[in-house]
C-alpha cells in the first residue's frame, strides 16, 4: 500500500505517495499517541467533511494533544487532495500522532504530526449481494469501561482489540465480529456500529463506551424522517433472538446488513433495505442526483 502513485498530504505539503514516511522510533507507533479518520467521497464531495475533522480534532485533544492545522486548513487540504487524486468517489483518510523527538511514555515535546491519504475503495458489493448479509463472530475482547481508556476518541489504540477480534472471525471464516462492552451488553462491530429491527422498530447500543458513529447518527435521523421510532438503549446479548433485522453502519460499511451472529439469524428486510437506498440518496451530492 505504500507504493501507489500520487500524493499524500503531510504536514502542510503534497508529497509523493512513495516518499510519506516516519521514523522507526515514533511514538505513535510504540506507544498509541495516534488518531485518524475515515471519510467517503461521493461524486467529488466529502461526506460530513467538517464533522469527520472536528472529531479529529477532538480526538487529538482527548489523547493530550493538539493538532497544528486548523479544521479549516485540514477540510482544504482533504479537497484539495481528493481533486489532486483525480477521484470522485473515494475513501479519505487522515491521522495524526506524536513524532520521533523523544522515546519514552512521556513525551510531551514530541512534534506533533498530521497526514492526509486518499485511496480508491468501493462498496464491494451491489445492493442485491449486501441485501444477502453478512455473517458475525462473536467477539472475546470486550470494548472498554471509558474509565478503562478513552472510549470517544478515534484512536489508534482502541482498534488493538477489533483487529484482534476482526482476524479471530475471519480466521472461522466470518465477515467481522460484534463486541460486547465491559457490561456484557451488546456494544458494536470492529469498525462499525449496529443496530436491530423488532416490530417496525430500530434498536441500537447507548454509545456510552464506543464512538457514535457518524453514519449512526446519520441513520437515526433517517430513520426518524421515516417516522421509524429509534430506541438508543442498553441491548443484552440474550435478545439478540428477538430481532428480525440487523444491520451494521459505519463510514466505509455504510449501511450493511447482517444475516447471521453467531447462533442467531436475521433476514435482512424491508427496514433495512429503506435505509441502505435513504443512504444513498443523503451521501449523493445534490446536483448529481437530479442528473
Ligand atoms: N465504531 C468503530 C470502532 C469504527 O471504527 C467506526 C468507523 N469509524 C464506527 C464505529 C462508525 O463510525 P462512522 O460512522 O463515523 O464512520
Amino acid at each position: 500500500f505504500d507504493q501507489l502513485d500520487g500524493f499524500i498530504w503531510m504536514n502542510g505539503e503534497f508529497v509523493k505517495w512513495a516518499d510519506a514516511k516516519v521514523h522507526v522510533l515514533t511514538h505513535g507507533l510504540h506507544y498509541a499517541s495516534s488518531v485518524f479518520e475515515g471519510e467517503r467521497a461521493y461524486g467529488g464531495e466529502i461526506f460530513k467533511l467538517e464533522e469527520h475533522t472536528k472529531r479529529l480534532h477532538d480526538s487529538a485533544e482527548i489523547l493530550g494533544f493538539t493538532i497544528p492545522y486548523s479544521e479549516q486548513v485540514i477540510n482544504e487540504a482533504c479537497r484539495e487532495l481528493l481533486r489532486k487524486q483525480g477521484f470522485s468517489d473515494a475513501y479519505v483518510r487522515p491521522v495524526a500522532w506524536r513524532g520521533s523527538e523523544m522515546m519514552g511514555v512521556s513525551a510531551q515535546k514530541n512534534r506533533i504530526n498530521c497526514a492526509i491519504a486518499i485511496w480508491q475503495w468501493p462498496s464491494y458489493f451491489d445492493p442485491e449481494q449486501k441485501l444477502k448479509g453478512i455473517r458475525l463472530d462473536m467477539a472475546e475482547y470486550r470494548r472498554p469501561d471509558p474509565r478503562t481508556a478513552p472510549s470517544r476518541a478515534k484512536a489508534a489504540g482502541l482498534y488493538m482489540i477489533c483487529t484482534l477480534s476482526k482476524h479471530a472471525a475471519e480466521a472461522k471464516g466470518y465477515a467481522d465480529a460484534l463486541m460486547l462492552d465491559w457490561r456484557g451488553q451488546v456494544a458494536e462491530a470492529t469498525g462499525a456500529n449496529v443496530f436491530f429491527v423488532k416490530d417496525g422498530q430500530l434498536h441500537t447500543p447507548l454509545a456510552d463506551c464506543f464512538l457514535n458513529g457518524i453514519t449512526r447518527q446519520t441513520v437515526i435521523e433517517l430513520a426518524k424522517r421515516r417516522g421509524l421510532t429509534v430506541n438508543e438503549r442498553a441491548i443484552q446479548p440474550e435478545e439478540l433472538s428477538t430481532f428480525s433485522e440487523c444491520f451494521l453502519t459505519g463510514t466505509a460499511a455504510e449501511v450493511t446488513p447482517v444475516s447471521e451472529i453467531g447462533e442467531f439469524r436475521f433476514t435482512p428486510g424491508e427496514i433495512s433495505k429503506q435505509l441502505m437506498n435513504d443512504y444513498t440518496a443523503e451521501v449523493t451530492p445534490k446536483q448529481i442526483a437530479a442528473e
